[in-house]
């Protein structure tokens, strides 16, 4: 039997890890898990799994959290440092399921137990890049990648040398507005941005699919984890979602990784890493599949992928201004505040506008850059 605690257990990725955890109960014993303020749903979870500790970041929500999980003898705790605390708890397998840079915190403390993190929350590696991996150098933790494109990637890497690639290939599938043209674009409001083809997944995530910065942000990860260099990872809109990614090697073999768009096979590959589990997915009918298509990225509707490659390129403070900037700009969008296009032109004012700051040495450095980016990207907003 091996611990596993989930962070970010009330989400999407969190319910499909739980799922396959259901499934194969007597192979897991459940030691945290965390949401931000859904209390009702993260105690019924704490409850089924037998939980050591439930933890809401949202500390106004630990009086309703307590409250639900009445006289089971679960640990209850609330606010930033009791996740931090729940994230550095002894497990086997910690899975980073958290949305945005508000998970990484809880991903560096997992980091330095020298723990294995079964990664999905892109952003916190965005943010933190260098800063994160030379602590998962450091403390000899292991990093294995949720996202299905670098899990397909780490599978097609698999028994092969790093210095034998010759380009590694993201595929996308487009999201849901493809199609478009600039001026529906304009017009495309958050219920349709979110209304993905292929994927089930929270609504960020949703939305950055649809802008295309979901990709741009795999590109940043893909570059971390996998140290090819830049121009040798690409980019190309696959919107069947069947391959999910590919490496090409310099002899002209071609490795693809191909499945169900259903995150419980990738999260299956790191639960059961470096064996393989069941899950209930049906066998792969490419009869039935028919066709597998694929396009270029369109740079000039989609502008996200351009600004995540030039925030790579540049390095340093870049790529956390990046994921900042899109993190208020998808809110203030699922809010109703701005277009869907603003998305990347807000991202693209916020790499222009004013000095960027020296590259993040330390994680702190990175929380700051993360706070202070947040502050004038919203300061942007309210003075437009
Ligand atoms: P969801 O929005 O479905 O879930 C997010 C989870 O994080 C919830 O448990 C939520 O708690 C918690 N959370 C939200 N805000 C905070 C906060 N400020 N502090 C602490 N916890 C918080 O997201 P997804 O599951 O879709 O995505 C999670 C991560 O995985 C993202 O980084 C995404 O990019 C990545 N990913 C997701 C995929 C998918 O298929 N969904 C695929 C590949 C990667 P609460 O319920 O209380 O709000």
């Amino acid at each position: 039997m091996r611990t596993i605690s989930i962070l970010g257990a009330t989400g999407s990725v969190g319910a499909s890890t739980l799922d396959l955890i259901r499934r194969n109960r007597e192979d897991w014993r459940v030691v945290a898990l965390t949401a931000n303020c859904n209390a009702q749903e993260l105690a019924a979870l704490a409850r089924e799994f037998g939980a050591e500790i439930a933890v809401v970041a949202d500390e106004s929500c630990l009086p309703e959290l307590r409250d639900a999980l009445g006289d089971s003898g679960i640990d209850a705790a609330g606010g930033a440092s009791a996740l931090i605390e729940a994230a550095a708890r002894p497990a086997d397998l910690t899975v980073a399921a958290i949305v945005g840079c508000a998970g990484l915190a809880p991903v560096m403390a997992a980091i330095e137990q020298g723990g294995t993190i079964a990664l999905a929350n892109k952003e916190a590696l965005v943010s933190a890049g260098d800063v994160m991996t030379a602590a998962v150098a450091r403390h000899r933790a292991t990093l294995l990648p949720v996202d299905s494109e670098h899990n397909a990637i780490f599978q097609c890497l698999a028994g092969n040398r790093i210095e034998d690639v010759r380009r590694i290939t993201l595929t996308a599938s487009g999201g849901p507005l493809r199609t478009w043209d600039a001026a529906q674009l304009r017009a495309a409001t958050p219920a349709q941005a979110v209304a993905h083809p292929n994927w089930d997944m929270g609504a960020k995530i949703s939305v950055d699919s649809a802008t295309m910065m979901n990709k741009g942000l795999e590109f940043i990860e893909a570059h971390h984890l996998f140290p090819v260099g830049l121009d040798r990872i690409a980019i190309v809109v696959h919107p069947q979602s069947v391959i999910h990614s590919m490496v090409e090697y310099r002899d002209g073999s071609t490795l693809a990784q191909l499945g169900p768009s259903d995150m419980r096979v990738p999260i299956a590959s790191c639960l059961a890493y470096p064996a393989r589990m069941e899950t209930p997915m049906a066998p792969l009918d490419l009869p039935a599949l028919g066709t597998l298509t694929f396009e270029a990225p369109d740079e000039a509707r989609f502008p996200a992928t351009r600004l995540a490659r030039e925030a790579a390129q540049a390095g340093g403070a870049a790529p956390a201004v990046l994921n900042a900037a899109n993190e208020i700009a998808v809110a203030r969008f699922l809010a109703g505040q701005i277009a869907f296009t603003d998305i990347a032109a807000l991202v693209a004012r916020a790499l222009e506008e004013g000095n960027l700051p020296p590259a993040p040495q330390t994680f702190a450095e990175v929380l700051d850059l993360d706070r202070a980016t947040r502050a004038r990207v919203t300061a942007m907003l309210e003075l437009a």
